[in-house]
Formats: C-alpha cells, sequence, structure tokens
C-alpha cells in the first residue's frame, strides 16, 4: 500500500507562458474550503484501499504555486496525516515555492509544521528569460529567496531550471548555470522548455512571434547543463535531475520512476497502485478532475447538476486500468530514465523471467551500438543513448 503522497495545489497568482499543469489563477487561496476537500478525499480513497494504513515516506506538495498557502495549512494536513497513519522515522516532506514568496515568517512557519525539503521554482536568472516563461519573480527573487531558506535552517532544497527557451544562447546559459552553482543548492531539476498545446508560448511560436532552440542546440545545451552540474558536485542521476549525494535525490520521485503505488490528493491529483487482478488489470490508476471549484462542490458534498438533475454528474475523478504488456512497458520507460537504470531482480519479480530474456535479447543489439548495457543485475542507458531514450524504449518492448 502506498507510502507516497502527492497533494496537488492547483493555484496561482498568474498563469505561466509554457504552463499546462492543471492549475488556476486566483486572487486568493480557498485554503479552508479546499482542506477540508483534500481531507474528505483520503477518507473517500482509505475506504476504496482499505489498506491504506502504511506510515508516510514521503509528502509533496506541488502545483500550481503551494507557496501561496499559509503554514497553518501544511500543519494541519501533516497533523492530520500524522493521526491517521503516521509518518516513518525521516519522512521526506518537499513543498514547492515560489522565490516571490518566501519570507522569513513563513519558512520559520513551512519549517516550523514539519517541511523538510523546498522545491524553488527559479527557471532562470535571465530577465529576458523570466519575462518571456511569464514568472511573476525576478532574478534577485531568487538569490534572496534561497539565502532566506538557509538562514531558516533548511538544509535541503532543490532549484528548478527551464533552459532552450527561445532567443537562449549558450552564455546566456552559462550565465544561469553560474549563478545556479554558486547559490550550492542539494538538487537541481533541469528541463528543456516544451511547448504544451493551449499555452501562450507555443501559440506565440505558432503565429512566428518566437522560434523556438533548434535541436542541435537543444543538444549541446543539454551537455552544457550536465558538464556544469558535474563540476558542481551534483551528479546526474535521472534524465533531468541531479543531486549532491544519494540522500539528496528526491525520494518522492523516484518512487514515481519506480513505478511504486502512490496516492494523489486534489483537484488534478492522480495516484496508482498495482493491483494485479489478472493480465488485463494490472495497475489501477485514477485521475481527478482538473477544476479545484468543481472537486471542491463534489467532495464537499454540494454538487447540483447544470439542469436540475436530469443529466448525469460530472465524476470527479477517472479510473483506469493498465493491462499487464502496458505496465511492463511503462516500467522500462520509467526505470530507464535513471541512471542506475533497473533492477533485473525486481523487473523478473513482477514481470516473470521470460518477458525479462525477451528484452534482455532484444538489448544486445542496442548495446553493440552502444545506447543501452546490462550485466546480470542491471539493465541501463549509456550516456549516448541518453537523449534517445524514446526511440530506445520502442525498440525494447
Ligand atoms: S507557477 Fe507553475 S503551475 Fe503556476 S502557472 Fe506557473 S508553471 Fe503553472
Amino acid at each position: 500500500m502506498p507510502e507516497n503522497y502527492y497533494i496537488h495545489l492547483p493555484f496561482c497568482r498568474s498563469k505561466c507562458s509554457y504552463c499546462a499543469f492543471p492549475s488556476v489563477a486566483v486572487d486568493r487561496v480557498p485554503e479552508k474550503e479546499y482542506l477540508k476537500a483534500l481531507l474528505a478525499e483520503f477518507r473517500f480513497r482509505r475506504k476504496l484501499w482499505p489498506g491504506l494504513t502504511k506510515p508516510l515516506s514521503t509528502l509533496y506538495f506541488g502545483g500550481g504555486t503551494p507557496s501561496l498557502f499559509t503554514p497553518s495549512f501544511f500543519s494541519k494536513i501533516i497533523d492530520f496525516f500524522a493521526c491517521e497513519v503516521g509518518f516513518v522515522a525521516a519522512p521526506e516532506i518537499t513543498l514547492e515555492a515560489n522565490p516571490a514568496d518566501v519570507n522569513r515568517d513563513k519558512i520559520r512557519g513551512y519549517l516550523a509544521a514539519g517541511i523538510n525539503r523546498i522545491s524553488l521554482g527559479a527557471q532562470t536568472f535571465s530577465a529576458a528569460g523570466l519575462r518571456l516563461l511569464g514568472r511573476r519573480h525576478d532574478a534577485a527573487n531568487i538569490s534572496q529567496a534561497f539565502t532566506s531558506l538557509r538562514q531558516a535552517g533548511i538544509t535541503n532544497i532543490s532549484l528548478d531550471l527551464i533552459y532552450a527557451w527561445p532567443g537562449q544562447s549558450c552564455e546566456n546559459l552559462a550565465a544561469d548555470l553560474d549563478k545556479l552553482t554558486t547559490l550550492a543548492p542539494e538538487h537541481v531539476s533541469a528541463y528543456t522548455l516544451s511547448y504544451e498545446s493551449g499555452c501562450e508560448i507555443t501559440r506565440a511560436v505558432a503565429a512566428g512571434e518566437i522560434v523556438p532552440v533548434p535541436e542541435p542546440l537543444q543538444i549541446e545545451m543539454m551537455s552544457l547543463v550536465e558538464d556544469n552540474l558535474d563540476k558542481a558536485g551534483l551528479y546526474r542521476y535521472e534524465v533531468s535531475n541531479f543531486s549532491r549525494s544519494r540522500i539528496f535525490q528526491s525520494r518522492h520521485n523516484l518512487a514515481y520512476w519506480q513505478l511504486k503505488d502512490f496516492i494523489g490528493l486534489g483537484a488534478g491529483a492522480c495516484g496508482g497502485r498495482r493491483c494485479r487482478q489478472g493480465p488485463e488489470q494490472w495497475v489501477e490508476r485514477y485521475c481527478n478532475l482538473a477544476d479545484p471549484e468543481l472537486y471542491m462542490r463534489h467532495l464537499l458534498g454540494a454538487v447540483s447538476e447544470p439542469d436540475g438533475g436530469s443529466c448525469e454528474p460530472v465524476p470527479w475523478s477517472e479510473t483506469e486500468t493498465v493491462n499487464f504488456s502496458g505496465a511492463f512497458a511503462e516500467a522500462l520507460m520509467m526505470g530507464l530514465r535513471l541512471r542506475q537504470g533497473i533492477v533485473l531482480a525486481s523487473l523478473r519479480n513482477e514481470y516473470g523471467p521470460d518477458m525479462v530474456a525477451a528484452v534482455l535479447a532484444r538489448a544486445q543489439l542496442l548495446q553493440s551500438e552502444g545506447m543501452l548495457d546490462f550485466d546480470e543485475s542491471r539493465l541501463w542507458i549509456t550516456d549516448s543513448g541518453l537523449y534517445l531514450t524514446d526511440s530506445i524504449i520502442n525498440r525494447l518492448v
């Protein structure tokens, strides 16, 4: 049963130009109502999954912009879980924060509530980049927020970086990496900008207003990121994630990549577990309605149907099942994102020796091409194959 919980807080002050996450821009965060809805959802999930009693190992508050919420909101949730299921001895409790929201009082409150890891959405130190991405903080906010977090005693800070945005040069990225590594975070998540449908930046590209960074330059930038972070003692443990040492790897995200069971609570949150009810029903997943208003109305029992009840109410959470071979493909896809690769014993244990033997047979050609390697215990993607993960997976399954 899951010991990793994700809580989605889908409220922001304004919408960033590249954002495809479920979130809405609001002036006021409905803390009280949303808290009630989250707790109601937990009780509901526990009825569906009666074994939901394991102490939490990781708890992740993502968004949206969780730092818009007050420390007392987090205190109440963390205390609730402490009473209901408890926590393991040293849980990882992460909060995503916008540099513009961080101030000393808030940080002290977050710490007192039990949060021990902060993921700070820096994205870039370039004024032009921050404008293009539609971020509401400036470069000075990042350094100030980081210093305040350190002074308050937070010893596990992750910085998010977005690179290869239109107009960015390698020199500009090098300057970003320099500023970022000077702060000496324990963890960095670095992603190239992606263009999701419905986002402002994607519209601007389609209208010819801006031009994406060409692929060869993106690849050059990816090596620049790895080289600079490596020199600063941050080693890559996943395609886009770097950490100062093993203990600072994101335990929460490792659980995703290793396809462990997890609970997601909140509007737009998803969760899943291995149900193993036969080859057609190996994994069971759910995803909640993204609209926070509707989510709250459903969970707080105040749903009124639009035409007085003659039509079917919108389900607030959709479920799906993944069959055995689909789950196997997902395990390969996620596991190969990790530099340590996939532990073959676990794969055999879950899917049987024949499935694994077939994959290793197919892996031989990729091994001879230098894309992938394996030994008796693990299967992993090499440095040369790192940026071709998708095509490698397609050839493996
Ligand atoms: S802060 Fe994050 S979730 Fe909110 S709009 Fe920006 S990218 Fe999206």
